[in-house]
C-alpha cells in the first residue's frame, strides 16, 4: 500500500502563532496558465484556511482566525477578482472573518502558503486551479462536513494515509541526461551538460548526507543513460518525499541569457500525472470505488503542486544569494520527470551552458559547491518542520485517526 500525502478537503495553514489583530492591507490576483493566484497582504502573518462551496453558488472561502479589512482602495470590502475569481467581499462580522470569492468555473483550492515580507507586508497566497465539476463537488463543503469524505476514504483506504515520518526525509537527486545523451554541449570548454549535472548532483548528495537528516537516492551516480520514466519510477518506488532534477540550460539564439530557473509541473504535466496514476494502476484498487481512487489522486496532486511551488519559492530565494536568476518568477513546464502523481518535484536549471560566465561557474568546483549549498539550505528550510528529535510538526494532518485536527 503506498503512502498518501493528502490533505482532506479544507486546507489549513499555519504559519504564525500570534493571534494579534492583523489588518489586511492589500489583495491582488494573478492569472496563470493553470491557476489563479490570490495574494493577501497583511501587517502580521495570518492564520488562514481555504475551502470551496458548491451550494447555493460556487465560491471559495478564505477564513482567518483574526483579520480586519483595511484596504485603502476598497473601503467597502467588495471588489472584482480575475481569472477563476469573480466578485469578492470581506465579511468581518462572521464568527471567523472571511473572504468570500465567487468562482467562475469549477476549481480546487490548494493549501494557503505563507510568505515572508518581500518589500511589502506578509503574504498569504491561495491558488485555485480549474478542475472538473465532479471533483469540485466532491471536494467542496465546509471543513466540518468534509469528514463525510474522510469517513468514506477511511472505509476504503485503510489508515495508510500517513505523513512522512520525518525521521529520514527521502530526497531523490536526478542529474539530467548521461550516457549517449550528453544534453547541452560545452561551448566554453569543460564538461557537457550531463557532466555538469552529475558533478553538481554528487556534491548535493554529499552535502545532504553530511547533515544526517536525509536519505538520498540518486537516479544516476555515474555517466550512464537512464530513461526519463525510469527516473520517475525511482522516485515513486522510493516513496520519496522530494525529487529534484538538475539541469543546465542552453539558448540557441544568444549567449546573453544567464542565470538559474526553477520549474514545477504545468497543467499539461498535471494531466499526464493524473492519467499515468490511474492507468498505471498504482492508485487503483479493485476493492474500492474508482471515484475514491480518483479523489485520492486529485488530493495527492494538490499536495504535490503546493509543496513543489512552495519549494520553488524557497529555492529561488536561496539560490538568488549566489547565482543570478534568469526569470523573475518560478516557471511551470511539462517535463516528464516531474510527473509522478505524489512526489513533490522541481527541475532546477542551474545556469546556461551557452553563457560564458555561467559556464565558468558550472565548471568551477568552488562555485558548484556554493550553488549546491544554497540548494541544501532550501531543502533544509523546506523540511525544517522535521525537527531533529524526529517529532512531526507537519502542517498537514490528513491521518484519519485525527480527523478533528482537519477542521
Ligand atoms: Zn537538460
Amino acid at each position: 500500500m503506498r503512502r498518501f500525502f493528502v490533505n482532506l478537503g479544507g486546507s489549513l495553514c499555519l504559519i504564525s502563532g500570534g493571534a494579534q489583530a492583523s489588518d489586511i492591507t492589500s489583495i491582488r490576483f494573478g492569472d496563470h496558465e493553470t491557476y489563479t493566484r490570490i495574494v493577501i497582504e497583511s501587517e502580521q502573518p495570518l492564520n488562514a484556511r481555504a475551502f470551496t462551496l458548491a451550494e447555493p453558488v460556487s465560491r471559495l472561502v478564505v477564513s482567518f482566525e483574526v483579520a480586519r479589512w483595511n484596504v485603502g482602495r476598497l473601503p467597502d470590502a467588495v471588489g472584482q477578482g480575475s481569472g477563476l475569481i469573480g466578485e469578492f467581499r470581506f465579511d468581518g462580522e462572521a464568527d471567523a472573518p472571511r473572504l468570500v470569492l465567487a468562482l467562475n468555473a469549477p476549481a480546487r483550492v490548494q493549501e494557503p502558503m505563507a510568505l515572508a515580507p518581500n518589500g511589502g507586508g506578509y503574504r498569504t497566497v491561495v491558488d485555485v486551479a480549474r478542475t472538473s465539476q465532479a471533483v469540485f463537488q466532491q471536494l467542496s463543503g465546509f471543513p466540518d462536513q468534509v469528514t463525510d469524505l474522510t469517513r468514506l476514504l477511511a472505509e476504503h483506504v485503510d489508515v495508510s494515509i500517513t505523513l512522512p515520518t520525518c525521521e529520514a526525509v527521502r530526497v531523490v537527486i536526478d542529474p539530467g541526461h548521461g550516457g549517449h545523451d550528453p544534453g547541452a554541449p560545452a561551448r566554453f570548454g569543460g564538461g557537457d551538460e550531463a557532466d555538469v549535472n552529475l558533478a553538481a548532483g554528487l556534491v548535493l548528495r554529499d552535502l545532504l548526507n553530511a547533515s544526517g537528516r536525509y536519505k538520498v537516492i540518486m537516479t544516476r551516480d555515474r555517466d550512464e543513460f537512464v530513461d526519463l520514466w525510469d527516473r520517475v519510477d525511482i522516485a515513486r518506488e522510493a516513496e520519496a518525499d522530494f525529487f529534484i532534477s538538475l539541469h543546465a540550460d542552453a539558448s540557441a539564439k544568444s549567449s546573453r541569457p544567464r542565470g538559474a530557473t526553477v520549474y514545477s509541473m504545468n497543467s499539461t504535466a498535471v494531466n499526464r500525472a493524473r492519467t499515468r496514476a490511474i492507468r498505471g494502476g498504482d492508485w487503483v484498487d479493485p476493492d474500492r470505488p474508482e471515484d475514491v481512487s480518483r479523489i485520492l489522486v486529485e488530493m495527492s496532486l494538490n499536495h504535490k503542486e503546493s509543496q513543489s511551488e512552495l519549494f520553488s519559492e524557497t529555492l529561488r530565494a536561496e539560490v538568488g544569494r549566489v547565482q543570478t536568476l534568469w526569470r523573475d518568477q518560478a516557471m511551470r513546464a511539462n517535463f516528464a520527470v516531474l510527473t509522478d502523481a505524489s512526489v513533490p518535484a522541481v527541475l532546477f536549471e542551474m545556469g546556461f551552458m551557452t553563457n560564458r560566465e555561467d559556464a565558468r561557474r558550472l565548471n568551477s568546483a568552488a562555485e558548484r559547491r556554493r550553488l549546491m549549498q544554497s540548494v541544501t539550505a532550501a531543502i533544509d528550510s523546506h523540511f525544517a518542520h522535521c525537527g531533529g528529535d524526529g517529532s512531526d510538526a507537519h502542517p498537514l494532518a490528513p491521518n484519519s485517526a485525527n480527523a478533528s485536527s482537519m477542521r
